[in-house]
């Protein structure tokens, strides 16, 4: 697995923590070397079954530059031939050349930021495209791609239940394979920190965000998309591999700015600011995975799915039964209505899915 991360936006929206800003050509370009030569100096010629362009927003760069990266990643690695390339867009920023052209580079997953379909929401979002555009976005992406994901919001300022109605509207009639929800959180650093600070942004309240949640989880599955993951909904055989690679605890390549690696012992990160990370980009060491750690993200991340966790996988991993190390968490929550136990599985109930972070803090030791 490999992701790459493209730290550039067009502007920066105003609830976005993401590591992402405002660039010029010049810095793309010493980026886009200083990535190619971090792939040439840390790759092993070993398998890639997934590849992940994420962002900030990838499609700030030229063909040309995601064609020099995408060859960097073929000569430094062994790329499937049945490899899920995925490329993060932003509606408004590519056009009916540019994605033939990522069709032609071996691009096969296309993951959408709509957020919304509400042309106030947006702005309030600070985005760069309006609801028409996103529209247009999904159907020419649909045009090119057999493999296109929605990312949708909720809890947003001003939002309504009536306006996420209209948004799963849309996406029945737009039809995508793969549909991400994220709820809005205030983080700092953006413009809505500063603005939820000073009381002049208000949130609705967490009752309505509950049921804007509960809304779009129990509406999705009926226009064909399957929950396979707390915040994720896809047509059958159009789950994220990618994703699920790291839920799985699979190992994994990142490259560029802030990006982090995982090769099954340690885990590194990359320096986060850009100029920085051009200018030295050797990943340090930031965590030993240690059996404890190891043990806990097992849990922590494969109950984020919904088939949960085995037990038996967790016997074969760590060499001891999971009731010997997390019997008493299991019992708790099982009897909290969190957690199903069902002889091999153990996996969140609907309602340990909305409750997921207080499960998963249960499963630290
Ligand atoms: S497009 Fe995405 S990464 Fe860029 S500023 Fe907006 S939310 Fe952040």
């Amino acid at each position: 697995m490999i992701y790459i991360h493209v730290p550039f936006c067009r502007k920066k929206c105003n609830y976005c923590a993401f590591n992402s800003k405002i660039s010029d050509a010049a810095e793309r370009n010493f980026y886009v070397d200083a990535l190619i030569r971090e792939i040439h100096l840390r790759g092993d010629n070993s398998k890639v079954e997934t590849i992940y362009f994420g962002g900030g927003t990838p499609t700030t760069l030229t063909l040309a530059q995601l064609e020099k990266i995408i060859c960097a990643v073929g000569k430094n690695f062994s790329i499937d031939k049945y490899a899920e390339i995925t490329i993060e867009a932003n509606p408004g920023t590519v056009d009916e050349n540019y994605l033939r052209g990522l069709k032609a580079l071996g691009f096969n997953r296309l993951s959408l930021g709509v957020q919304s379909f509400d042309d106030a929401l947006l702005k309030i979002l600070g985005r760069i495209h309006d609801s028409r555009t996103a529209i247009e976005t999904v159907k020419l992406a649909k045009k090119f791609f057999d493999n296109v994901s929605v990312d949708l919001m909720y809890g947003l300022p001003n939002q309504m239940l009536d306006n996420l109605r209209r948004d799963l509207a849309q996406i029945k009639l737009l039809a995508p394979q793969h549909v991400s929800i994220y709820g809005l959180e205030i983080e700092e650093g953006t413009k809505f920190f500063e603005l939820v600070r000073a009381g002049k942004l208000a949130l609705p309240a967490e009752n309505i965000c509950a049921d804007m949640y509960d809304f779009i989880t129990e509406t999705l599955p009926t226009l064909g998309f399957n929950r396979y993951e707390i915040s994720n909904f896809s047509r059958k055989n159009f789950e994220s591999r990618h994703n699920r690679g790291y839920w799985t605890g699979k190992k994994y390549f990142g490259f560029g700015a802030g990006a982090h690696s995982f090769d099954g012992k340690l885990r590194t990160s990359n320096a986060r600011d850009v100029a920085t990370y051009i200018e030295n980009n050797v990943p340090i060491v930031e965590e030993v995975v240690t059996r404890k750690a190891a043990m806990e993200e097992f849990c922590f991340l494969g109950l984020r799915l919904v088939e949960g966790i085995s037990a038996q996988v967790f016997a074969e991993k760590f060499g001891v039964k999971i009731s010997d190390v997390f019997g008493e968490v299991i019992e708790k929550n099982c009897r909290l209505g969190l957690l199903n136990l069902d002889s091999d599985k153990i996996s969140l109930t609907k309602r340990g899915m909305a409750l997921g972070n207080e499960v998963f803090a249960d499963f630290l030791l």
